[in-house]
């Protein structure tokens, strides 16, 4: 049996055979329960939607003010950019990494990397570094805490009243769309990803032989190769 034919359940280990991909039903492990597939169709669809939304919200997470600074007498709006310079400034330089990665730079690269996989494979295309990429999402994905540090900064702000204030209009609410929609977008497993890939590549396979020039075995009507 070919190895490739083969998958483990990520529940219980049990050792299964890769069940064939249907446009619909969803496939259980028999042991223990665990969904091992989703029809993948209608899946690349729902969060190829939902990647490109996050994105957009992100966007406007991170352009509009978020809270309002008090510095030597002077208030001042800032984005979420702007009380990380401000974190820095005071001297929490570990702090403002911390957060500048998990709230910016590591959901960017999730949400930029999903939708460089998912919209040409949508198109049945496996685009280049299509490998690389995806061992990339599953590297950033645990260090994505936006919503765990969303919190803590809140809790810090909060605490800190005298400096600073949380302002509730655009980028607040942008924040907390983000971090319903990410929790969604992790649900997706990019490994899905890899079968649709198989399923392309063996496709254009497919239709490369039939392409191909006329072989030994072509029929009546065209003239065989000398
Ligand atoms: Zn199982």
């Amino acid at each position: 049996m070919n190895r490739n034919d083969l998958i483990a359940c990520h529940d219980c280990d049990a050792l299964l055979r890769k069940p064939r991909h249907s446009a619909k039903g969803s496939t259980r492990c028999p042991r223990c329960g665990a969904m091992l597939y989703r029809p993948s169709a209608v899946q690349l669809e729902r969060i190829t939607a939902l990647t490109l939304a996050a994105l957009f919200t992100f966007l406007i997470a991170q352009a509009f003010p978020i809270v309002e600074l008090d510095l030597n007498g002077v208030t001042s709006q800032t984005t979420l950019t702007g009380a990380l310079v401000a974190l820095w400034n005071e001297g929490m330089e570990l702090v403002a990494v911390a957060v500048f990665c998990s709230t910016f730079l590591f959901p960017l690269i999730e949400l930029t990397a999903l939708l460089y996989v998912l919209i040409p494979i949508r198109a049945g295309v496996v685009p280049p570094g299509f490998n690389l990429v995806l061992r990339a999402i599953q590297f950033v994905r645990p260090w994505g805490m936006i919503e765990v540090l969303m919190l803590g900064i809140l809790v810090t702000i909060v605490k800190m009243t005298s400096l600073a204030r949380v302002i509730p209009e655009a980028a607040l609410f942008a924040f907390g769309a983000l971090t319903l929609m990410l929790a969604v977008v992790v649900l997706f497993d990019p490994r899905a990803l890899w079968d649709v890939a198989d399923i392309i590549k063996a496709r254009r396979a497919r239709v490369e032989r039939m392409l191909a020039p006329a072989s030994p075995h072509a029929p009546s009507g065209s003239t065989p190769p000398q």
